[in-house]
């Protein structure tokens, strides 16, 4: 049993360490935003063992052991010289190499890398398998960018992040504006620069040289996998649900996909700009071919589908009345107003896609109101999962089927759900896995740093 004098140092432990966050990090609002969810989590082990509090792990774990931030020259279609910023946050290497994905946006700073980098050591953690923590990308903008400009840009990325990694050190991937086609001109630049045929130093590549079958799908699987846990706990299923699912990017598309496998209906998707509503199930192949292969805004969907209704302002799409809600878009998509609104409309399971995509007081709503919540971190974890058996794959030479690569994502989904199910319960908070996931990654790393020594 933890006494309350225990509990009470923890939460002045959490506080002050807090207050040194922000005054280090000061006007890095998202990286606050995610610090504050994880401490404030970390409340009852911190009180159950002292001896994270004696190893200062907290404030170790929050200081990223490296930040580079470099100049990113480039070429444009006009002859013009192009200046962007380019980032990667080495956060935290306790369990194996800093791995975590690229997001190319213009909305990318420090502060967004920085809260990316640290969600990343504790999701990987979760995982069971051997990652580190880290992020990168740039404020690059790839949307109405022409295939060379791309190039161009990834070819200046890379030659100045290649100095900074290697298949042992800090292997990266794809997130926002990241897909198959930048990381093939990323890996081509490394492999010039640096010779060999370094494989395992990126992951998400193309099938024919060195990516991992269902690495495309698993993030977007691996959300639906976890959800399907949480449902099943309650005997409950996909079949027969009505299901909202924000974005049309690579991981909404594939959560479509296996929630449609699973009997669902899916009625909306959207992007920056608007959302569709189709009552009919959002037909995916149309989807696929706009955001996949033509790069067109999601308003063209109802060029197709006359009968479905295209709306303005990406956030209406929470007005959608559904039975799971799954946030596959971006940090922050769901306030308190859409979180309540989704509660009203009758909403049974909320599983994050995305990144952070429910603010703090949205998280609140949904525990406070007893719906299911499955945190990014645990939910959005099948995408990094993979890409750890990526590098296994690169490092012994062959290639998995798709079935056993979904097959070993199942199974990691499930453990998560798992272990995130029973570290809650054991620190004293039955069902809350924003806790339960936290803690569980939180555990390995901090005992890992704890026996590396300071
Ligand atoms: N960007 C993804 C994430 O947020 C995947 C990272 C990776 O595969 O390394 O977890």
């Amino acid at each position: 049993e933890v006494k309350q004098d225990q509990l009470e140092n923890a939460k002045k432990y959490v506080n002050d360490v807090f207050e040194k966050v922000k005054q280090r990090n000061s006007g890095e609002n998202e990286f606050h935003q995610a610090v504050k969810e994880v401490f404030d989590s970390l409340v009852p082990i911190l009180a159950k063992d002292p001896k994270y509090i004696q190893h200062n792990i907290l404030e170790r774990v929050v200081e990223p052991e490296r930040v580079i931030s470099f100049r990113v020259p480039w070429v444009d279609d006009e002859g013009k010289v192009q200046v962007n910023r380019g980032f990667r946050v080495q956060f935290n290497s306790a369990i194996g190499p800093y791995k975590g994905g690229l997001r190319f946006h213009p909305s990318v700073n420090a502060s967004i890398i920085k809260f990316l980098g640290f969600e990343q050591i504790f999701k990987n953690s979760l995982t069971g398998q051997p990652i580190g923590g880290g992020k990168g990308g740039s404020d690059f903008d790839p949307k109405g960018k022409s295939d060379n400009e791309i190039m161009n840009f990834c070819q200046s990325f890379m030659t100045e992040l290649s100095k900074y990694i290697d298949p042992d050190t800090d292997v990266p991937a794809g997130d926002i504006g990241v897909g198959a086609r930048e990381i093939g001109f990323l890996f081509g630049q490394y492999k010039r620069l640096r010779g060999g045929y370094p494989a395992g130093v990126l992951t998400g590549k193309g099938l024919g040289y060195g990516g991992s079958l269902a690495r495309t799908e698993a993030t977007g699987y691996g959300t639906v996998y976890f959800v399907q846990e949480m449902l099943k706990d309650q005997g409950d299923s996909f079949e027969g649900k009505t299901v909202v699912v924000s974005g049309s990017g690579n991981v909404s598309i594939y959560a479509i996909e296996k929630a449609h496998e699973l009997g669902a209906k899916v009625v909306a998707c959207s992007d920056s700009n608007g959302y569709i509503y189709d009552k009919n199930g959002i037909n995916l192949a149309t989807v696929k071919q706009l955001k996949e292969v033509e790069r067109k805004r999601i308003s063209e969907y109802v060029s197709y589908h006359p009968e479905a209704e295209y709306h303005e302002g990406c956030s209406n799409i929470w007005l959608t009345p559904c039975d799971i809600a799954l946030p596959c878009a971006t940090q922050n998509e769901i306030d308190d107003i859409s979180a309540k609104l989704l509660v009203a409309n009758g909403v049974k399971a909320v599983g994050e896609g995305a990144n952070m995509p429910s603010s703090l007081e949205a998280i609140d709503v949904f525990l406070k109101n007893k719906v299911l919540f499955g945190p990014a971190k645990a939910a959005n974890a099948g995408g990094v999962a993979v890409s750890a058996l990526e590098m296994a794959q690169n490092s012994m030479r062959l290639a998995w089927s798709f079935e056993e690569v979904d097959a070993k994502l199942h199974e990691i989904m499930k453990n998560i759900y798992r272990s995130s199910v029973q570290a809650a319960a054991e620190f004293g908070q039955p069902g809350n896995l924003v806790v339960g996931s936290n803690i569980a990654g939180f555990k390995k790393v901090a005992d890992a740093m704890i026996a590396h020594g300071v």
